[in-house]
């Protein structure tokens, strides 16, 4: 027997409706790429969503349509995503820190009809330009007097400002209402950054970012309410910015977008000036921010919770945000493919009373499961193995808001066929469900048959005061096969450490037989385009390199 219920379909338009109807006042404060910071409402990022939207519609975008987005995190960039997705059309973010090869690469192989992109941009865009098949039109999200110089070339596509498309749709936009698709159907699209072979598209559905955005408010994850001052710093290109402008319209929140200024102090900047009380970062922002806060000796007055993620969060990090700058960090877990986040990093109740040790190893490990997606870790022949904390596989994931297959890759054997999808990481998850990542599979280090978990020796020896950021990566050995070399940036504001210095730092805190043999001080560790140190680049830079 059927309920009886009313039903509707979960679409994230239906957010800023909310957001619009109920929270018309509640803020939406922008750092712009012009430079000036700038205050609106969520009302005002609905009514000219759905300008944008008209807009869109008069360019040609249809249901199903791609259309690409090249923007930091702004409210043009936001309005654009409602306006893209309310046309039943699927946004796709790209990410400006991508080799200019892979945007073309992504963009053809998207077949994207529009580009709107930062007018501080257009150098990188006038550069793929003539190489983008599918592109109708550009749109540069600024006003006429930001409007990039060169014009267009007689033949190509158009060049067209946003502003100049909202005023001419403004006071149209009440009889617009968004196109009504089903659930299920596309809303965005994000390229994984390819660390091996081509990048490959996740498709969005509605339904599932919005299941997300549900479980990020949850209070065991961001913990977000109507009161909530969100700084969204983790882009809208990676992974929908892990959900966060759908889960502050959702709570009516206020978000705050902070432009392309990530470094510490306009970091800091907007925390205090706006009082944000939540944000979410990877690790090298949240390592930005605690300099700059070090450097200067000031304080966070209002920030109370902060989710990291993306990579490893090092203990040293979490301890530092937590005791010294009384901010809580909850640990997650996640990849493009989730939406992106798999798991939620409250303690769990049951867990009991917790010495400060304990607590920093749980908070550390990479939180657990919530209710939309389920967690297994198989061997390499595919054997399920226990959750006791020790037997380590790699982690395969289901769920409501996992990826079932790459965006026009068919054949791939990315999901098993009892229908689990292979995240590529290796991990333990111990009796109460924590998940600890050890590795990405093809970054593990195997030493005479056994395994070494390069996180791990990062973790550690990024708590060493004189370091500020650590890699390791596996040397070919004549006895052992491989062996760790840890390689490490010194802290900007003490003497550097000796390599004897480190070593001895770190011996007592892992197995002595994991010590790193070598250990060389670099100046700078490379990073991919989504912030995580890159192992691909840096196993190249070490590949002639000789343990002594
Ligand atoms: P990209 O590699 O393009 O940046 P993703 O953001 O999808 O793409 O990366 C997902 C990967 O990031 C995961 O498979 C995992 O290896 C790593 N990762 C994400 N969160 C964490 C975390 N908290 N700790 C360790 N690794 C993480």
């Amino acid at each position: 027997m059927k309920g009886l219920m009313m039903s509707d379909s979960l679409l994230v338009t239906r957010i800023l409706d909310y957001a619009a109807r109920w929270h018309p006042e509640q803020e939406v404060i922008c750092r712009t790429t012009e430079g000036p910071i700038e205050a609106s409402t969520w009302k005002d990022v609905h009514r000219r969503a759905r300008q944008c939207s008209l807009a869109l519609r008069k360019l040609g975008v249809r249901e199903g349509d791609i259309v690409a987005t090249l923007a930091w995190n702004t409210r043009c960039h936001l309005e654009s995503w409602y306006g893209v997705m309310g046309l039943g059309a699927v946004c796709h973010t790209l990410n400006p820190r991508l080799f200019a090869a892979d945007l073309e690469y992504i963009v053809n192989h998207a077949e994207d009809a529009v580009l709107m992109f930062d007018a501080p941009l257009a150098p990188l865009v006038a550069q793929l330009a003539p190489r983008l098949r599918s592109v109708r039109a550009f749109v540069v999200l600024t006003d006429r007097g930001h409007m990039p110089q060169a014009p267009s070339a007689s033949g190509s596509p158009p060049v067209l400002c946003y502003e100049e498309l909202l005023a001419a749709e403004a006071g149209a936009e009440p009889g617009f209402a968004w196109v009504d698709v089903d659930e299920n159907d596309a809303c965005g699209l994000c390229y994984t950054s390819g660390t091996t072979g081509r990048p490959k598209g996740v498709l969005y559905s509605h339904r599932a970012n919005y299941l997300h955005a549900l479980m990020m408010v949850n209070v065991d994850s961001a913990a977000l309410g109507s009161r909530s001052r969100v700084l969204a710093i983790v882009p809208m290109f990676h992974a929908n910015s892990w959900g966060l402008v759908f889960a502050a319209p959702l709570m009516g929140a206020c978000l705050v977008l902070p432009g392309p200024h990530l470094d510490g102090p306009s970091v800091y900047h907007l925390l205090e000036r706006y009082r944000c009380d939540f944000s979410a970062a990877v690790p090298t922002v949240c390592l930005a921010l605690l300099q700059h806060l070090e450097a200067t000796r000031q304080r966070l007055t209002h920030l109370r919770l902060v989710c990291v993620g993306g990579s490893a969060c090092p203990p040293s990090t979490i301890q530092k945000l937590e005791e010294v700058y009384g901010v809580e960090v909850r640990h997650q877990w996640g990849m493009t493919e989730l939406c992106p986040m798999g798991t939620i990093g409250g303690l769990k109740g049951t867990l009991g009373a917790l010495t400060k040790e304990q607590r920093l190893a749980i908070k550390s490990k990479q939180g657990r499961p919530s209710l939309f997606v389920d967690f297994r870790l198989v061997d390499r022949e595919g054997r399920v193995l226990p959750h006791d904390g020790r037997a380590q596989g790699e982690l395969q994931v289901r769920g409501l808001h996992v990826a079932r297959e790459y965006f026009r890759h068919k054949g791939s054997h990315d999901v098993t066929a009892d229908g689990w999808f292979n995240t590529g990481d290796m991990a333990n998850i111990d009796q109460y469900g924590h998940v600890q990542l050890t590795d990405r599979s093809k970054d593990v280090i195997k030493s005479g048959g056994e395994w070494i978990s390069s996180i791990d020796l990062e973790n550690v020896a990024v708590g060493h005061p004189q370091v500020l950021e650590a890699a390791v990566i596996a040397i070919p050995h004549p006895k052992w096969d491989e062996r760790p070399l840890l390689i490490l940036v010194p802290h900007p504001a003490a003497p550097p450490p000796t390599p004897e210095d480190v070593l001895a730092f770190m011996q007592g805190k892992v197995a002595k037989w994991w010590l790193p043999d070598n250990c060389v001080l670099v100046k700078e560790i490379p990073h991919t385009a989504t912030g995580k140190i890159s192992k691909l680049e840096l196993r190249k830079q070490f590949k002639d390199y000789r343990l002594q």
